[in-house]
């Protein structure tokens, strides 16, 4: 894939970029190493100093940045200036815990003290996506940083000019050269970095193809990954539930985004007993959505990140039709008013999806809603169980024992009792199945790329 900026509402192609040569990544790679050499010798007070000029400097150019984000993947600028927003505070969250998080530990043993201690463990790789262009880099970075290791960039190839912005940001709040680096590269280039001595763990977050490979490397050579892949997410409803707030959120935690999340809701589980009445209010909703420019204020919805996007979009929702299943509403691409370009496609909810349809082993990465009738909470986690997926998950009722029965048996990194699954700086989030490894965010996200040090003084 070319590195390119391209506007998915004009197709417009506003700049390109030429891939690092051999020499320009080795030049990044032992600069990175001589950067560690002495980065992790600094203080935490010194890094949560440059971690708060970072949220100082992302909240007086959250504008900008946000309009950057927009044009070159088309989420709503309102939502890309609320993502700017969301890394200020995880600067904030980890300038202030990190030196928490990663205090000795004191443990008694035999010996007369025993310490374990939190070391940073170099050159972390990032291979990061373009969805949430800032949070997924940041998410990784913030920690990193604050735990004295060095950060290489790989991100997505269409989102250029959002990985040159962010490395700029941490290099103006005063993070030493070399701290943080940004590599122009393709996917192709990856499994040689990794293969490099001086680079010591990875993460990744993306699809299942690309998470699988990384792994592969990673494990070849012994290298620790954390894999933030793609999620299926369930939206139960049962019957005690507010039905008014279940639907206004299920709306939410399906088109934001333009739908392309990993944490989506992206099947909605309804218990019999409600599901119509649901269903007409959620489809209202869904055909009351606006679609436009991601630059106006008013737009719900945007049109999706690359033609790619929408093609496998459109693929996955004509197969599911194709076996069976009712489209209640959308279906198609869509040109709304006054647009001749844009990759946008209409909100669409499934209904009556037959076994073995997409919706049942596919993330549907775009504004589309698959929709399932269950007899009782036990039918409904087993549904939501079925996929090979497991990041989060999402239970609407005010049933203390069925609240009980879902944290215990629902397969997923998060559980979310009457909301939305989102992800928060204080709290860790990852997935297990096939949605990935590891964990982001909280005190263990902090604790994944550093050596656990047991120190045993007789
Ligand atoms: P990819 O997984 O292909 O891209 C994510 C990142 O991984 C990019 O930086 C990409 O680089 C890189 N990459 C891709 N293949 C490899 C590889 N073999 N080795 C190393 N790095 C690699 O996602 P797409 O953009 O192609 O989206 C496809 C689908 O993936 C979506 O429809 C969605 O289902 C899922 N996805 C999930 C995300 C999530 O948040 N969980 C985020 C994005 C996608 P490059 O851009 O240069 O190819």
């Amino acid at each position: 894939m070319a590195i390119a900026s391209v506007n998915p509402l004009t197709g417009e192609v506003l700049k390109t970029f030429a891939p690092l040569t051999d020499e320009q990544i080795e030049g990044r790679l032992a600069l990175a190493d001589r950067s560690f050499a002495t980065y992790r010798h600094t203080s935490f007070s010194d890094r949560a100093h440059w971690m708060h000029q970072a949220a100082a400097i992302l909240e007086t150019r959250k504008t900008e940045l946000a309009i950057i984000m927009t044009l070159e993947m088309g989420k709503t600028l309102k939502s890309a200036i609320a993502e700017v927003e969301k890394c200020a505070h995880l600067c904030r969250f980890y300038a202030e815990n990190a030196p928490i998080f990663l205090a000795d530990t004191i443990a008694q043993t035999d010996a007369s003290r025993t310490i374990i201690r939190y070391q940073p463990l170099g050159i972390i790789l990032a291979v990061m996506p373009w969805n949430f262009p800032f949070w997924q880099v940041f998410r990784f970075a913030v920690p990193s940083l604050m735990a004295g290791n060095v950060g290489l960039l790989k991100h997505a190839s269409n989102v250029p000019q959002c990985a040159l912005v962010i490395a700029e940001i941490f290099h103006t709040a005063g993070f030493p050269e070399g701290a943080f680096q940004t590599l122009l590269i393709g996917a192709e280039r990856v499994a040689g970095l990794l293969a490099d001595r001086r680079i010591k763990a990875a993460t990744l977050t993306g699809s299942e193809a690309a998470g699988q490979s990384l792994a592969a490397i990673a494990g070849h050579h012994l290298k620790k990954v954390v894999l933030e892949l793609g999620g299926s997410d369930p939206f139960i409803v049962l019957k005690s539930a507010d039905l008014e707030q279940a639907v206004n959120t299920a709306v939410t935690a399906r088109v934001m985004n333009n739908g392309q999340t990993c944490i989506a809701a992206k099947r909605f589980i309804l218990e019999a007993a409600i599901a119509d009445q649901f269903l007409e209010k959620f489809v209202a909703k869904f055909k009351a959505l606006k679609i436009g420019d991601p630059m106006q204020p008013e737009t719900d919805v945007g049109p999706l990140a690359t033609p790619q996007i929408l093609q496998e979009l459109e693929t996955l929702v004509k197969e599911t039709a194709d076996m069976g299943a009712k489209v209640l509403c959308g279906g198609y691409r869509h040109q709304p008013n006054g647009f001749q370009t844009g990759n946008f496609y209409a909100p669409t909810i499934l209904t009556d999806i037959p076994l073995g349809a997409p919706p049942y082993y596919a993330e549907f990465f775009g504004p589309v809603a698959a929709v399932f009738r269950v007899e009782n909470l036990d039918a409904a986690i087993a549904l939501a169980n079925s996929t090979d997926f497991g990041l989060g998950a999402s239970i609407w009722t005010n049933d203390a024992q069925e609240i009980e029965q879902a944290i215990a048996q629902l397969e997923a990194g998060a559980v979310f009792v009457n909301g939305m699954v989102k992800s928060d700086p204080r709290v860790p989030f990852g997935g297990i199945k096939r949605s990935g490894f590891g964990r982001e965010l909280g005190v263990e996200g902090i604790r994944e790329f550093v050596n656990i040090k047991t120190i045993w003084i007789k």
